[in-house]
């Protein structure tokens, strides 16, 4: 049994938003109410008591880059994050694009704290060539269907793979950048790139991508994902595409709604991904499409690299940042704090919509119902000083955020808790 008393309980798919208890039993909520008693007991009070977030998108390196980060160590940063559920992308080495590979991913993440899914490639190789086998894989476990990193560039390929996830209502999720279009990635093509002396990635390189994704979708009924967001255009499409009955969501990163191509400048490679940061239109477009419903996910994109890595001349340093443990904090911080989302809305776009579109556990908070949630302060403001990761590449180190997770609970047990809790 565990007691989580005084907390202000906030679950935007019941509509519960008040101060109440919630007894834990094993790993379901038992009873939520006023006056319950039980024992132990965690006091929440002055804290928001949320159902567990839930990130469809981190990168855990494992199998083939565990000098970046492993299952369990991506466990600890989740956990630290207030996330109790993720999915991991097919990126690894070997790729995920087997029944086996990717039940032994899932047999190993059996033992760590949080809840670790896996997304299976959609070809074989993340090579764009050959289909994978989407039947098996969802029969083995496969949350959802992406070669993200590896933009698929064979449009009736693209068409097949809808087709065929469409019949298994599987999701298929895409990294919209086509590199025939960029000229050199990490960074937004435009007065910063040229600073750097280099190219960059043009914002009709995601927007064209995404426009004929849009379409594809709408042509064969697949339930689609366009991963990380970052351009104006790229969110009118997706507006527009289910203004015309498309079943297309989009994800936004904190990265994204928070930073703009100048950060390149102050933080060099710790603001280097892809698609990389923006302009202001752009970034004030995602955050447009996040409060008007048109953004229903956020996702870190959590892709950890060595501090040597990321040493590397900018040119020639991998793309990606850390996400987990800092993204509840930028959203309070970025998108709560100025009045663009309310903390439900947050929340629904960080656990409620995850749940819902990728069919996971969790997600809401009911008697009888999964018990994983969050435990955070709304109002205090920490200072982002070392990871749980095994990696620190983050543009957020030393920056002062507002909101900090308090505790973690997952399958009813405490994984994470903050001294000050
Ligand atoms: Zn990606």
């Amino acid at each position: 049994m565990l007691l989580i008393k005084n907390g202000r309980v906030l679950d935007p798919a019941s509509g519960i938003d008040g101060v109440m208890d919630l007894l834990l039993e094993g790993d379901v909520i038992r009873e939520m109410g006023e006056n319950l008693s039980g024992e132990p007991a965690l006091d929440a009070t002055g804290l928001v008591v949320a159902p567990g977030l839930i990130d469809t998108h981190v990168h855990f390196r494992d199998p083939g880059y565990t000098h970046k980060e492993t299952l369990h160590t991506g466990a600890l940063a989740a956990a630290r994050g207030g996330f109790t559920s993720v999915v991991c992308m097919a990126n690894t080495n070997p790729v995920t694009d087997s029944p086996a590979r990717l039940q032994e991913i899932l047999r190993r993440a059996e033992k760590e704290d949080v809840r670790i899914y896996q997304a299976a490639a959609v070809t074989l190789g993340l090579e764009g060539k050959v289909l994978t086998d989407f039947a098996a894989l969802k029969q083995a476990g496969a949350a959802c269907f992406s070669d993200d990193g590896v933009p698929i560039t064979d449009s009736a390929l693209v068409r097949k793979a809808m087709e065929q996830i469409a019949a298994l209502d599987g999701v298929l999720c895409l990294h919209e950048e086509d590199p025939a279009l960029v000229g050199s990635a990490g960074v937004n093509a435009g007065t910063v790139a040229q600073t750097l002396g280099l190219s960059g990635a043009p914002a009709y390189s995601e927007s064209s991508l995404i426009a004929r994704d849009c379409m594809l979708a709408l042509a064969t009924g697949a339930r689609v994902v366009i991963q990380h967001i970052s351009t104006k255009a790229g969110v009118d499409m997706v507006r527009f595409a289910r203004s015309l009955g498309a079943k297309v969501e989009a994800e936004a990163t904190p990265h994204h709604f928070s930073m703009t191509q100048e950060a390149v400048l102050e933080l060099g490679t710790l603001a280097k991904m892809n698609p990389p940061l923006r302009a202001e239109e752009d970034r004030l477009a995602v955050m447009q499409g996040l409060a008007d419903g048109t953004i229903n996910l956020i996702a870190t994109d959590h892709a950890p690299h060595s501090a040597e890595e990321k040493a590397r001349d900018f040119s020639q340093a991998p793309s990606g940042i850390l996400g987990l443990e800092t993204a509840l904090a930028v959203g309070i911080t970025y998108l709560v704090e100025p009045g663009h989302l309310t903390l439900g809305q947050l929340i629904e776009k960080m656990s409620t919509n995850p749940a819902r579109i990728y069919g996971l556990k969790g997600g809401t908070l009911r008697p009888g119902g999964t018990a994983d949630l969050v435990l955070f302060h709304p109002k205090e403001t920490w200072k982002v000083e070392g990871f749980a990761s095994k990696s620190s590449n983050s543009p957020f180190l030393h920056k002062t955020l507002t909101g900090k997770v308090r505790a973690t609970v997952c399958r009813g047990k405490v994984v994470f808790q903050s001294d000050a809790t």
